[in-house]
């Protein structure tokens, strides 16, 4: 029997490197396009508090969730796109070939919507076996509203753990704080740390997704070898 192994990232700051707004700031920042100065003004307040990290995870959760209400898919594709244009074709190479040995998903405290666009822009989707976070679903009368599976780094925990009985190896790959509990309740954890020069965290810490991925490569194979010589 093969030895099955789950890699699960992070979605923001991890998948991409958050250049000044993360995706969920970007939809705000998209949806104003279309209203009014009050809203802009809205939005801008609510993404300086967010950046000063004022919220806990409810608050945010009810706040984002009326900002974002009027979102539309063409709003979410446009931030998107906007985040694969920080990556490049050498981390989407290496996602696919880790894709080949290991099962992958996202646990973000993000939006689910935005991470499946940004794999489809991608074209990498139907390499992940889930994406699990907070769901903006559309009403007919073009309304959003929020459905919350991911309720904060806590939960990202829990769902390693519920996935132990699946899988051999679970390697969990994050950016922040957020994703410590998460790392902790992996076999292995890393650090994506895009232009940061110093290691924050006491765990493997790598400059770009790309050389992430390819150590999540090394790692799985050199425990694939290591158990086939200790079958020997
Ligand atoms: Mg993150």
């Amino acid at each position: 029997m093969r030895e099955k192994s789950l890699t699960i990232f992070d979605f923001d700051g991890t998948l991409y490197p958050i250049n000044t707004y993360d995706s969920e700031q970007l939809l705000i920042l998209s949806a104003a396009k279309e209203r009014g100065v009050l809203f802009k003004k809205r939005g801008n307040h609510f993404i300086a508090q967010d950046q000063r990290g004022v919220f806990d995870d409810t608050s945010f959760h009810q706040r984002y969730e009326k900002l974002v209400k009027r979102a539309t898919p063409a709003m979410i594709e446009e931030v998107a796109e906007l985040l694969v244009s920080h990556i490049g074709e050498r981390e989407k190479d290496a996602l696919l070939e880790l894709s080949h040995i290991s099962d992958l998903g996202i646990l973000t405290c993000g939006t689910e919507n935005l991470a499946e666009a940004f794999l489809g822009k991608l074209g990498i989707e139907d390499s992940f076996s889930f994406i699990r976070g907070k769901r903006l679903v559309r009403n007919t009368d073009g309304i959003s509203h929020l459905l919350v599976d991911i309720s904060g780094p806590r939960a990202k925990a829990d769902v390693v753990e519920s996935l132990r009985k699946d899988y051999e190896t679970i390697i969990a790959i994050g950016d922040g704080p957020t994703d410590i509990p998460m790392i902790e309740a992996a076999d292995y954890g890393m650090i994506v740390a895009w232009n940061k020069q110093n290691r924050q965290y006491p765990y493997d810490t790598f400059p770009s997704l790309e050389s992430a991925v390819l150590h999540s490569i090394d790692y799985l194979e050199s425990n694939r070898r290591a158990l086939e010589s200790a079958k020997r």
